[in-house]
């Protein structure tokens, strides 16, 4: 097993102090897990729904869970009693399903837009066209138990640090015109969620708020 507490001490001395580590635990076990909450580390991301619950019965309760994956309708429910921020809202469908659950134990929800701005055709996300869309809409309005609290985005898995620079850029700049033009009365809009192992430098340099980082703190995922 690596040394993850070390790992996590060493990462956050790298991190400025403005900007939140979300520790991703996907595929970890929950002793992996607690190596790096006795350091004093409270934020974790999984992916998984189903990974999510059977791990967060096992774990202290005051880990404050990120959800970074695909988020299917189906499954809204289960997570909203607890989640902190749900990162990967994707579609306008699923803010409102999001909303309905939450309305049920009247209970906000935080969320980021995830964007796509990855060349890869598989990853989820909004364009800016879609969100500027969705924003102006009477039904967005009614949505009283999300509270939109800005973006992430995952750069194209590559070596060109260029194109990964790139990506980050936009997608900063997607953030700053949303901030302006939408956001501009809400100070919780104010997270770009951008950076994971071999990229979050770069996200830094870009305006980054919140990093997502696994691997180097767990080592590699099998
Ligand atoms: C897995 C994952 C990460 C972390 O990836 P590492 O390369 O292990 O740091 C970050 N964000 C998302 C959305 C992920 O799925």
């Amino acid at each position: 097993m690596p040394d993850i507490a070390s790992n996590i001490i060493s990462l956050k001395q790298q991190i400025p102090s403005y900007v939140r580590l979300v520790t991703v635990s996907k595929t970890k076990p929950v002793d992996n897990i607690l190596a790096a909450y006795n350091t004093g580390h409270k934020i974790f991301g999984e992916n998984r729904v189903q990974e999510l619950l059977s791990k967060k019965d096992l774990l202290p309760a005051d880990i404050e869970w990120h959800l970074i994956g695909h988020l299917q309708s189906n499954k809204v429910k289960y997570i909203v009693p607890f989640i902190s921020m749900i990162e990967s809202v994707d579609t306008f469908s699923l803010l409102n399903i999001i909303n309905s659950e939450a309305l049920k134990i009247n209970r906000r929800i935080d969320c980021l837009l995830q964007f796509h701005i990855a060349s890869e055709e598989t990853k989820y996300g909004f364009s800016m066209n879609e969100v500027i869309e969705m924003t102006g809409s009477a039904e967005f309005r009614q949505l009283k138990l999300v509270r939109l609290c800005g973006v992430m985005g995952m750069a194209t898995f590559t070596d060109n640090s260029e194109q990964i620079r790139k990506e980050f850029r936009y997608l900063n700049g997607c953030f700053k015109e949303l901030k302006t033009r939408i956001f501009a009365e809400e100070p919780s809009f104010s997270e770009v969620s951008m950076g994971m192992s071999g990229d979050y430098k770069i996200a830094l340099e870009e305006g980054s708020t919140i990093v997502r980082i696994g691997s180097i703190i767990f080592g590699e995922r099998k």
